[in-house]
């Protein structure tokens, strides 16, 4: 498989996984009254109204969700700040850039994931 290849096949599954959850309900308003339902055995006795969507999204959310911590922690991993070396303006604050990507730190791609805080509790 060729990278573009690979990238077209990724590309593809992260909008099929996007497309999924988009027509899928939020659960959000409904897990907060869940919450104060939880019986003494630690347990909720559900009964939902699903739709085909839900349906399909909730059969792959659990390892969507893992697969997309998976690579995101990845990303960060790969994505590191090093020296760059040289001589700054500011010997207290010295030029970084990123490892994987050689640009200024924080190099693009951290400064995006660093924007995503949709799943942050309490946003
Ligand atoms: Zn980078």
């Amino acid at each position: 498989m060729t990278d573009e290849e690979r990238e077209a096949r990724l590309r593809e599954r992260l909008q099929t996984i996007r497309a999924r959850s988009a027509k899928a309900s939020s659960w959000r308003s409904s897990t907060q009254s869940l919450t104060r339902l939880v019986n003494r055995d630690g347990y909720v006795a559900v009964k939902a109204r699903l739709s085909r969507e839900d349906i399909a999204f909730i059969s792959g959310a659990r390892d969507e969700v893992l697969a997309f911590a998976d690579l995101a922690l990845r990303l960060l991993d790969l994505h590191r700040p090093q020296e760059a070396g040289g001589i700054t303006s500011d010997p207290d604050r010295p030029l970084r850039r990123c490892r994987a990507c050689m640009a200024r730190w924080p190099c693009p791609t951290v400064r995006t994931m660093a924007e995503f805080d949709c799943g942050a509790p309490g946003s």
